[in-house]
């Protein structure tokens, strides 16, 4: 007996609607299709539970075939099936219902954009692909027949009894003729592995490739033998992955190598996991990998995949977890995330602000149980971790305020202090005379090498600050501590840097000093060089070049904007400073020289070398500084 129905609608055609909203994630169907299917397979324990099925549940399982020739796809499932009644509550009542709801909700014009990955569209999403859709289907349920539900598309569908053998439902897409993409296996395959590469079933991918002879060699009335299809087929999932499981059964090969079926195409391993298990209150599973991170942040974020139910939604998660928390990789699985919903509705949504400051506080608690557990270890690890926990830092304030106790700081002996026993170590000795401690640090070791130098020799600490985030920090952490100022080792001479209340006194006279500097002042260019006469210690160098902390900060941080508004006015022009050491010897030779020839040449010398030790003395400048110093030798 056929049935001929009519889907009940108030638009005339709701398909080529839903196709137009959601053009470009058509993939999605078959996430949809075999969510349905999996649902399907699981809800057979609990007919077995409520006594409506009496045998014993049989292997549980998901088919996806691509037929090529026949252009269809079926996806198959041994779970309860559906009686006639069933099939027409479900799928033309309510099913229906879901889906014009959701035509009527997103037909604004660009509210596809807002949408996350999950309508809740459900069946309907097959007709974005298929121009005709069947659903074969037998219930479970004692004495039930299997019937045919056909839908092209249109809102009229027929249903009649037919014939199945085994129970489970399959729903039969005819590949409409814009969708033809979706009949290629690697296609298909790259959707499954998408979405359903840890579904909790085992779904079995299958092509039907070619015909061949039957393998037992039948043969058909003509004696001719019968041609079969042949299937190439293979399980796509991981039933039941890593984070599923209860963190005490895993070990760390277990991690990594969940990391590797992540990330296949990654080579590098991850540094270290956060396994997450919460259920009050929300619901929240997953794994998180710190991985190594490379100086160029962006291209490593959107790494985390988040699920619902092991079903893959989306690798966006930005305004779920806190910005920073998006350098790592991994799974987030949580039920409890609205998933039908625009994306400003779930930065605004309470649970999700719950589950992002939840994250932030187990990765906070887990890098300090890291580092209490084994600071050795945690110390190795320092450089490939600090880049995102700076970014912590200086992105969520709770994070800053746990990362106090384990953030690290490596002075130029490699040793690691944390913020507090650092500033505690130097206080005394290298506050200045205003009662500010200076941190010294470099950026560049080998390049500041004789900055460094000269604050070791002054028994002073340099650490070694860099990366990207670094000088941002260094203004947070100024900011938080009024007692506290950084200075990078080039940016002044060392008794400028830390200025003591005792000052070293010359050797020249003020009218020395003066006619000193002219002399100088004669043989450099005015607007790159400000000369100055410093009284240092004998044993520094004579002339010392820097840059002051604050010209150097603005040119970074014009660099840092790419030109931006300063662009207008030119880039900053070059300007250093010259600190000549009015105590050293060969600074006092200058003004006891005979000739004039014999003067400009020494000042020229010691410039040179003072260029030369910061890596500044390039083309014919060094050309004249070599003949100079042979012919000095000889
Ligand atoms: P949802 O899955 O969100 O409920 P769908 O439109 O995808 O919405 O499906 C509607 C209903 O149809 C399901 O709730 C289920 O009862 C039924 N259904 C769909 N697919 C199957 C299937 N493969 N086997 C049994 N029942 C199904």
């Amino acid at each position: 007996m056929k049935k001929k129905g009519n889907i009940n609608v108030t638009s005339e055609n709701i398909f080529p609607i839903i196709k137009q909203f959601l053009y470009s994630d058509h993939e999605i169907f078959l996430r949809e299709l075999v969510s349905n299917a999996i649902d399907a397979t699981q809800k057979m324990k609990t007919l077995k539970t409520i006594g409506e099925l009496n045998a014993d549940i049989k292997k549980l399982r998901v088919e996806v075939i691509l037929d090529k020739a026949d252009k269809t796809i079926t996806i198959r499932d041994n779970g309860i099936g559906m009686t006639a009644e069933e099939l027409d509550k479900y799928i033309n009542q309510i099913a229906f219902s879901g889906a014009e709801e959701f035509v009527n909700k997103y037909k604004d014009a660009d509210a596809k954009n807002s949408i996350i990955g999950h309508f809740g569209l459900g069946f309907y999403s097959a007709f974005m692909v298929a121009k005709e859709v069947e659903i074969i289907t037998k219930s479970q349920k004692k004495n039930s027949n299997a019937v045919k539900w056909t839908c092209d598309g249109s809102p009229n569908f027929t249903m009649e009894e037919t014939k199945k053998k085994t129970k489970g439902t399959d729903v039969v897409l005819h590949i409409a003729d814009d969708s033809t993409e979706f009949l290629e296996e690697s296609r298909i395959t790259t959707i499954l592995n998408k979405y359903c590469k840890f579904l909790p079933v085992e779904i079995k991918f299958g092509t039907k490739t070619e015909k061949i002879d039957d393998p037992k060699g039948k043969k058909d009335d003509k004696g001719e033998v019968i041609k079969i299809d042949k299937v190439s087929d293979n399980i796509i999932n991981n039933t039941s992955p890593a984070w599923t499981k209860t963190p005490s059964n895993l070990n760390d090969e277990h991690y990594k190598s969940f990391y590797r079926e992540l990330y296949p195409m990654e080579f590098s391993e991850p540094l270290f996991h956060i396994h997450l298990n919460v259920d009050f209150p929300f619901n929240l599973t997953g794994i998180l990998y710190f991985p190594k991170l490379k100086n160029n942040l962006e291209v490593q974020k959107n790494k985390i995949n988040l699920y619902s139910n092991q079903v893959f939604i989306t690798d966006n998660v930005e305004n779920i977890v806190p910005e920073f928390l998006t350098l790592l990789h991994g799974v987030i699985d949580s039920p409890d995330i609205p998933l039908n919903v625009s994306r400003s509705y779930l930065q605004a949504d309470g649970n999700v602000k719950k589950i992002a400051s939840h994250i932030t506080k187990k990765v906070a608690d887990k890098l300090g149980r890291m580092f209490k557990k084994d600071r050795k270890d945690f110390e190795q690890k320092w450089d490939d971790v600090k880049v995102f926990i700076e970014y912590g830092m200086l992105t969520e304030q709770k994070f800053f305020d746990k990362a106090q106790s384990f953030s690290l700081y490596k002075n130029t002996e490699s040793t690691y202090y944390t913020f507090s026993e650092f500033t505690e170590k130097i206080k005394e000795s290298q506050k200045n005379k205003d009662g500010k401690t200076v941190i010294l640090y470099t950026n560049d070791s080998k390049e500041q090498h004789s900055f460094v130098q000269t604050a070791k020799d002054k028994g002073y600490e340099v650490l070694e600050l860099g990366g990207p985030l670094i000088s941002h920090l260094i203004s947070k952490l100024e900011a938080d501590n009024s007692d506290i100022q950084f200075a990078r080792v080039d940016s002044d001479v060392i008794d400028k840097l830390i200025e003591k209340e005792e000052s070293t006194i010359s050797k020249l006279s003020d009218k020395e000093q003066e006619k000193l500097k002219t002399m100088i002042e004669k043989e450099v260019e005015k607007e790159k060089f400000t000369v100055q006469i410093q009284n240092m210690s004998s044993t520094e160098s004579p002339i010392v070049i820097t840059q002051s902390e604050f010209m150097r900060r603005m040119k970074e941080q014009q660099q840092l904007s790419g030109g931006g508004g300063m662009q207008m006015f030119g880039s900053m022009p070059e300007s250093y400073n010259l600190a000549i050491n009015s105590n050293h010897d060969l600074i006092g030779k200058i003004l006891n020289e005979k000739t004039k020839k014999k003067r400009t040449n020494l000042i020229n010398q010691l410039l040179d070398l003072a260029l030369l030790s910061q890596g500044m003395l390039k083309g014919e400048g060094l050309t004249t500084f070599i003949s100079r110093s042979v012919n000095l030798i000889k």
